[in-house]
């Protein structure tokens, strides 16, 4: 990223007056206008898109404000300000659709992502440009719609109710209150953003019966609305972590029991573990060993309401591994019946 020199651009002095910096980009851009060079348009466009830049900053006193504050620390602003970014874009996607970006102003490049200027502008002066928009026009400017994801474990999504969580999320500097300066300098805090990642306490009701990558929208949680405006919502995706005991397939459950053979054999009662407590369940005689039985209800809550799902039960024979005299004797016995009847 290279440093951008705007009053070099428009060819005025640092202290220059806000009318000297307007009458300055008009001359240039009536100059470079593509439609007044017909015979180098590419070069016209680049500098009007130039000039259009650095008047956007310059021209608006909130940004310039920051962009004389940037000085000489700029690269270390941008640094800190790349830091934020990456963690950002691990962390969430951010969803600009429900934005109101109000009138877009001169050649700011209207709409979501990338303003068409370049990489110093995207990183120092979009995020004012959308603020000092929708301030200078008096619309009401809805915050951020913000997702993060929440761990959750089999039994979070199994009792569901309110859970008090941290999570990290980003919010305005509390420092700057997101305009990027502190006095005639940048902030220190934000590297001149205007956001900081912070972790806040949320108490989220979980619906019972969620699945992995399932959504719970906390209303009103997201980014700070402008204006008036409200704030946005925030978005947790779940993440259902692992259970040592359960296997979850949609709504249903899948346990591995041990059982001895002879319940397999002769049939018998065994207990098994549900999510809801154990329950006793009837093996029937001559049960074939890794069979599954279905304990009927006794799956996962249905998020819509309704019966629950099904838990299924692998019975898996365990064989005495040791031998007494006496038992080996009757197993022998067994045998010889077994292949006496062939
Ligand atoms: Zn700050």
């Amino acid at each position: 990223m290279n440093y951008k020199d705007y009053y070099a651009l428009l060819g005025v002095p640092k202290n220059a007056a806000e009318k000297d910096i307007k009458s300055a980009y008009r001359k240039l851009a009536r100059k470079w206008h593509p439609d007044a060079n017909p015979d180098n348009p590419k070069e016209a466009e680049e500098k009007f898109k130039e000039i259009s830049e650095a008047y956007e900053v310059l021209g608006d006193p909130e940004k310039r404000k920051k962009y004389d504050a940037l000085g000489s620390d700029w690269q270390r602003a941008a640094q800190q300000a790349e830091q934020q970014r990456r963690y950002r874009n691990q962390r969430y996607t951010q969803d600009f659709s429900n934005v109101d970006f109000g009138t877009p102003g001169a050649g700011a490049g209207a709409g979501a992502g990338p303003t068409g200027f370049s990489d110093f502008f995207d990183m120092f002066f979009s995020g004012i440009g959308r603020r000092q928009t929708a301030q200078s026009t008096g619309f009401a400017q809805r915050g951020q719609d913000l997702e993060t994801t929440i761990e959750l474990t089999l039994r979070d999504v199994y009792d569901g109710g309110k859970k008090a969580v941290s999570l990290q999320i980003e919010d305005l500097c509390p420092r700057c209150h997101g305009t990027g300066t502190a006095g005639a300098h940048i902030c220190t805090q934000c590297g001149g953003t205007g956001h900081v990642i912070v972790t806040k306490k949320f108490e989220v009701t979980i619906p019972r019966g969620i699945g992995d990558g399932q959504r719970i929208r906390l209303a009103g949680q997201g980014g700070a609305g402008s204006n008036g405006g409200p704030s946005g919502d925030l978005h947790l995706i779940v993440k259902l972590l692992d259970d040592s005991t359960y296997k979850r397939k949609g709504d249903d459950l899948y346990v591995d029991l041990p059982v001895p053979i002879y319940d397999l054999v002769l049939g018998g009662e065994v207990k098994v573990p549900t999510m809801g407590g154990q329950v006793a369940m009837t093996i029937p005689e001559g049960t074939q060993n890794n069979r599954l039985l279905r304990l009927s209800g006794k799956g996962m809550p249905k998020l819509k309401g309704g019966a629950a799902g099904d838990q299924y039960v692998r019975l898996i024979g365990q064989l005495p591994q040791t031998l007494s005299d006496k038992e080996k004797k009757l197993f022998k016995e067994l045998a010889t019946m077994r292949n006496g009847k062939k």
